[in-house]
């Protein structure tokens, strides 16, 4: 939580790190493993990726009658009101219970860090009509950036949107887009970019505008969804945008600045990201401990070995590195939603500039998913023959984490040009 304290030293306040956890963060954190522990056992996750998508309805709408999904939308919007450092404790137990990381990308990343950030553009129309809905798991709000030209380069999309007296006329594709299917069966709708303009050369995020898109919108063709490796409880699908009509009041923000908004999206979701993959690397590290020192080979428990101790040893450090990486990251944001204020058309000015809090984002969306990848592969190996099987749920961590490694809210070389940005300076990007 953030602590303000009068300084001490200095008159007026500022605001302290404080390593503990609050009591209503104690009983925010306890009650999300309570219903986790009834919820969302092994037992159902592994029920969960065996069937596939849809995701199921329960659990949505068990987590956010706690709260717990969406929670830093402000109470003013009726969201729960709480702070990034809390909402990323949340996701590290929900990483931790579903370790094949498709409910912390479903309701965590999507949901919650796109959900949180459509909430704060969007009009009173798309608040009432879809973002309320989906805090009570009744709908879903996703987001829709990738185009079949390529995901990477957020600014290179085709999709158009042109002004036809008080509408919208919207024309392009979008793929590889999370919970397609679950939203056709819930209702709701996608952040989704287009064009509305020719930008300068050498400037594409320019002339850029988003707009929610509602999934039953005519002129929306959902298509099939992909046959994807992991993380198989939700979907990925994609649509096509043939000449869709939509009011101006389902834009979000202000035309042509619709990169920036887009930014924050991101930012919110691969903070989600990396706090949940805090959750499965500490879950790996919990089901790996009883096994190797139960396993005996060559007459001693696997545990007795240095090869295994010390790569065990190895994830631990790193991932108590991510946990305060991951913890500072959403402090610094809590600061600048803090100082900021409701809705800005650009981020203003605060203690924390918004390019240096991306870079943290990028560092733990980095750092995360690499981390629990390697966590995964290596208790799979330690685990030997039984790692390969669907007895255990380190495979299926191993299959989830990938997405997040190659792409899901960016892969992790566009994380490192990011942090690389801000080392060197634009003028260094290798795409200038
Ligand atoms: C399971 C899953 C769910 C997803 N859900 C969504 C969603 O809900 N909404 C959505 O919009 N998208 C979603 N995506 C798409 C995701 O955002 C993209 O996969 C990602 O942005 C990468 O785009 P791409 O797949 O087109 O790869 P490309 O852009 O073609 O990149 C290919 C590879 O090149 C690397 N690369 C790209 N540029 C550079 C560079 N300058 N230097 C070095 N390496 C580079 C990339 O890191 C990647 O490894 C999802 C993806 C997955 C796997």
């Amino acid at each position: 939580m953030i602590v303000a304290k009068p300084d001490g030293k200095n008159e007026g306040k500022s605001i302290m790190y404080d390593f503990r956890e609050s009591d209503e963060q104690k009983l925010i954190v306890n009650s999300v493993k309570e219903w986790c522990e009834k919820n969302l056992t092994a037992e159902k996750v592994r029920e969960m990726d065996d069937k596939g998508h849809p995701f199921p309805k329960e659990i949505v709408e068990g987590l956010c009658k706690l709260g717990y999904v969406m929670g830093p939308v402000p109470v003013e919007h009726d969201g729960p009101g709480i702070d990034w450092l809390t909402q990323g404790m949340i996701a590290e137990v929900i990483g931790y219970y579903d370790p094949t990381a498709a409910t912390a990308a479903a309701l965590m990343a999507v949901e919650t860090g796109w959900g949180f950030t459509l909430d704060r553009h969007c009009s009173d129309v798309i608040r009432e009509r879809y973002v309320k809905p989906a805090m009570k798991g009744k709908k879903f709000v996703g987001v829709a950036t990738t185009e079949p030209g390529g995901g990477s380069d957020v600014a290179a999309f085709k999709s158009t949107a042109v002004k036809a007296g008080d509408e919208w006329v919207i024309n392009g594709e979008k793929t590889f887009t999370s919970g397609t299917e679950e939203c056709k069966e819930w209702g709701g709708g996608y952040w989704i970019n287009v064009r509305t303009g020719s930008p300068p050369p050498g400037a594409h995020h320019r002339n850029m505008t988003s707009f929610f898109l509602p999934i039953d919108a005519e002129g929306v063709e959902v298509q099939k969804p992909y046959r994807d490796a992991g993380r198989m409880s939700i979907s990925t699908g994609g649509f096509i945008m043939d000449d869709v009509r939509l009011p101006d009041e389902y834009r979000l923000g202000d035309v042509d600045y619709g990169f920036y908004y887009t930014m924050e999206g991101f930012d919110n979701a691969r903070m989600m990201i990396g706090s949940s993959c805090v959750g499965i690397i500490q879950r790996i590290i919990d089901e790996a401990i009883p096994y190797i020192k139960a396993r005996e080979v060559f007459g001693r428990p696997l545990a007795k070995y240095e090869a295994i101790q010390f790569e065990l040893a190895e994830i631990y450090r790193e991932m108590e590195a991510l946990k305060l990486m991951t913890r500072k990251t959403a402090w610094m944001q809590d600061i600048r939603y803090q100082e900021e204020g409701m809705p800005e058309r650009i981020a203003k000015a605060t203690t924390f500039k918004p390019k240096e809090i991306a870079k943290w984002i990028s560092l733990i969306k980095w750092k995360g998913p690499s981390l629990a990848l390697d966590a995964a592969k290596k208790a799979m190996l330690w685990f030997g023959a039984a790692g390969y099987t669907k007895d255990y749920l380190l495979e299926a961590a191993w299959r989830g984490v990938m997405s997040y490694v190659i792409g899901a809210e960016g892969g992790k070389n566009i994380q490192k040009l990011v942090v690389a940005r801000e080392l060197l300076g634009r003028e260094y990007l290798p795409y200038r």
